[in-house]
């Protein structure tokens, strides 16, 4: 994987197993030129994620690994947020206090569910309005233009949960507003090894996402060290497939392109 990027990652700090340096020592291993860390900052008081209070001990330690192996790599500094609608000042407001390299959004929350973790309310709704409220909301985060890349696109098939009609126009809407915002795509690949077994985004939406000029970045989405830049190869061969020669990489929120 020489010459690559993993752009969300995750350490001890949020809910990965390992603390910053093995990561770093790992994407080392793998002959990455670029691993950045990504760490989950959530205003709801939950476990997986970093509280605001506790983000200047998360800036010191990426700061002191990036000192630290610098000869070896480029550690960039990355958040996974959630986004929540009406939260835009304050998540805004975290933002602009770290000096970070790039924020990815996510949805892991439909109102007060995590449907990210918690099954329990899954068939509460059709899956074609579950999809309508999801994607809804991944508009909203984008529209809102806090974030650079919108986390794992079609996450809500996590758990083998599909549409039972085709949602063509929602997929094209949401490309739509996506393109506008400006924010980019990850291809993450930790979804191969969820239940849905497949990247997220998909092929599909990777069309999609091309067909209306929409960059995407690469990730593995990993939680220890044994799983950064997990399944890039593959990866790699349907970016290509799909017609995407190259992905982007961020220095302090500055967008840049780099071939594959
Ligand atoms: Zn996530
Ligand atoms: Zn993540």
């Amino acid at each position: 994987m020489r010459g690559l990027i993993d752009y969300h990652t995750h350490s001890v700090l949020s809910d990965g197993k390992e603390p910053y340096e093995k990561m770093v020592l790992a994407a080392i291993e793998k002959g990455l030129d670029e691993i950045g860390f990504s760490d989950h900052v959530c205003l709801k008081p939950v476990d997986w994620a970093m509280q605001e209070v506790d983000l200047p001990v998360m800036t010191e330690q990426i700061f002191e690994i990036r000192e630290k192996y610098s000869h070896l790599i480029t550690v960039r500094y990355g958040i996974e947020m959630d986004y929540f609608p009406g939260e835009e000042r304050q998540l805004a407001r975290i933002i602009d206090n770290l000096p970070l390299d790039y924020v990815i959004g996510s949805v892991h929350f439909i109102d007060d569910w995590n449907f990210d973790s918690d099954q329990s309310l899954y068939g509460k709704w059709t899956n074609d309005e579950l999809y309508a409220r999801y994607f809804g909301l991944v508009q909203q985060a984008a529209s809102s233009g806090l974030f650079d890349i919108i986390g794992h696109l079609d996450i809500i098939k996590k758990f083998c949960v599909y549409p039972e009609t085709d949602q063509g126009h929602l997929f094209e809407e949401t490309a739509r507003v996506i393109k506008k915002s400006g924010a980019v795509v990850e291809l993450n690949t930790g979804g191969v090894d969820r239940p849905c077994a497949d990247f997220t985004p998909g092929q599909r939406w990777l069309e999609i996402c091309l067909s209306h000029g929409i960059p995407v970045t690469l990730s593995s989405d990993a939680h220890h060290p044994s799983q950064i830049a997990r399944h890039f190869q593959p990866a790699l061969d349907l970016l290509r497939r799909t017609g995407y020669h190259e992905i982007v990489r961020f220095d302090r929120r500055n967008r840049s392109a780099l071939a594959i």
